[in-house]
């Protein structure tokens, strides 16, 4: 693969001028984060009286064929799985995650699966769409929320011959810079008429693909439930995976529950995901450097 500092997309803020490259990870910083992969994932693997293997086991067979990693169904799928943690600090790995692509991502609502919405990246090819075009999305840059935490830049992803081409921070047709109109802050955390109004406005709000990512970065109950729905689990499987009603995951889906953070960890514990908390200044004009 490519050398150290070999750069696969850049992207600069029209709006306050931060540079976003995407370089490569240190052989060290990858290979410790897929030795902190491997730990995690063997955790799961060998649970003898955990009453939710099966599960577990179910979600980690599909974590390994999203990872292109063969996992028969059956009886060879335990020692399959096991295989697949094994290599996960292999060289190979390592390498793959030094020069994993990170800018130029997006998220695209495919037509076979409205519900669904895939990840890819610059020079994937994206399924089921044909020709040349653009697809808007939100890109959370960090400059701009340094100042109001609230504020995206538009961001419009060109296909051609189904592969992402490239992101852009200008609207092809106009040729001006837009920035993502900001969510309101008071309807998340309203009292219940609040919610209703925010539902409404939500519902009309979700056929916009823009709104979508912005929505996918700030709430947890939409982000649950899409990683639940790319597992292909159940809101009772995760319920139990985590172990609480299955009331209780629905509620936070639907937006009416306030999670709190060590629910949040245990649920993105079970969906193979992170959290990422930030405090960010409250000072509009404060700014880093
Ligand atoms: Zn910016």
């Amino acid at each position: 693969m490519g050398m150290f500092d070999t750069i696969y997309a850049e992207l600069i803020c029209p709006f306050c001028g931060r540079q976003y490259r995407h370089t490569p990870l240190s052989w060290e910083q990858a290979k410790r984060e897929c030795e902190e992969r491997k730990e995690g994932e063997l955790k799961y693997a060998q649970p003898p009286d955990n009453p939710w293997d099966e599960l577990f086991r179910h979600t980690q067979a599909m974590r390994a064929r999203a990872d292109g990693y063969p996992v028969r169904e059956g009886k060879y799928e335990q020692e399959d799985i096991l295989a697949w943690i094994e290599q996960l600090d292999s060289p190979e790995n390592i390498e793959r995650w030094r020069t994993r692509k990170e800018l130029g991502l997006a998220e695209i609502q495919t037509k076979a699966f409205d519900s669904i919405l895939e990840m890819y990246f610059v020079g994937d090819p994206v399924p089921a769409h044909r020709g040349h075009y653009f697809i808007e999305e939100g890109f959370t840059c960090q400059g701009c929320r340094e100042k109001n935490e609230r504020e995206y830049v538009k961001v419009w992803i060109e296909i051609e011959d189904r592969r992402i081409k490239a992101v852009l921070t200008h609207n092809p047709e106009t040729g001006q810079p837009e920035r993502e109109p900001p969510l309101p802050a008071k309807e998340f955390v309203g009292d219940e008429a609040a919610m209703t109004s925010f539902k409404d406005w939500q519902a009309k709000q979700k056929k916009d693909p823009g709104f979508v990512a912005a929505l996918n970065e700030l709430e947890p109950g939409y982000q649950i439930s899409r990683l639940r729905i790319q597992h292909g689990m159940t809101q009772a499987q995760l319920a139990e995976m985590v172990g609480v009603q299955e009331a209780t995951i629905a509620r936070l889906e639907s937006g009416s529950h306030i999670p709190s953070l060590s629910l949040l960890r245990r649920i993105a514990e079970a969906l193979g995901s992170r959290i990422e908390l930030r405090f960010l200044p409250g000072d509009a004009k404060r700014t880093k450097q």
